[in-house]
């Protein structure tokens, strides 16, 4: 599957804020963000003020990037949630967030969402008992999620369990930390996502 291999703070950079895609490095003050604070690139300090074009397709490349989707699977995301009943900008977020990998991410077994996709890719993850090895798998309510047994012990991940105590899981996942499992209890809402992101600047950049 194709997947995005370039520099990955350079697309910090680029949306202007931190997207969280490096682990550890992001809750430190290397991060390329917090210490070049700028675009990059030849012009990246003297950028003029965007267009109204420009500024929705930077929320849509923000949310793209935060969630290490690219463009096509992005396109079939908006899709699913235009065909959805209620707001399409949340609907989207909402669909979004509920992908297998994201959900790994969430309950801290892993430091970013590309190495989540990669525990999910490696079968470390179970739904409902079984192993999943799909990243955008989408969890529904009812479900439950946990780390394999044998993975449990694993030292990465029990670096990452650890390391990702202090972040609260979404409250439409019931974690039970003792034993590495959630439930999927709702759809995510979206004052759920805590991610500073303007959907319907994405919404108004696939209406054109
Ligand atoms: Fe983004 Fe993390 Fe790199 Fe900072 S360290 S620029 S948040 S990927």
């Amino acid at each position: 599957m194709a997947r995005y291999t370039d520099a990955v703070c350079r697309l910090c950079r680029r949306e202007g804020q931190k997207l969280f895609l490096k682990g550890d490095r992001c809750y430190t003050d290397k991060c390329a963000v917090t210490r070049r604070a700028y675009a990059p690139g030849q012009h990246g300090q003297g950028r003029s003020k965007a267009s109204e074009y420009g500024t929705q397709l930077r929320e849509k490349q923000k949310a793209k990037r935060y969630y290490g989707i690219l463009e096509k699977q992005f396109e079939g995301y908006f899709e699913m949630a235009s065909k959805k009943q209620g707001k399409t900008g949340e609907n989207l977020l909402s669909i979004l967030e509920t992908r297998l990998d994201n959900v790994a991410y969430r309950l801290g077994f892993a430091m970013s969402r590309a190495e989540a996709r990669q525990l999910v890719r490696h079968g470390h993850i179970k739904v409902d008992g079984k192993k999943v090895n799909i990243p955008s798998y989408l969890v529904k309510p009812g479900m439950t999620i946990t780390l394999k047994d044998s993975s449990r012990g694993l030292d990465k991940i029990k670096a990452n369990v650890e390391a990702n105590a202090f972040r609260q899981p979404p409250k439409w996942l019931e974690y039970d930390a003792e034993n590495l499992t959630a439930k999927v209890i709702a759809q995510p809402a979206r004052d759920d996502i805590d991610f500073p992101i303007e959907e319907q600047l994405i919404v108004e950049f696939y209406s054109k």
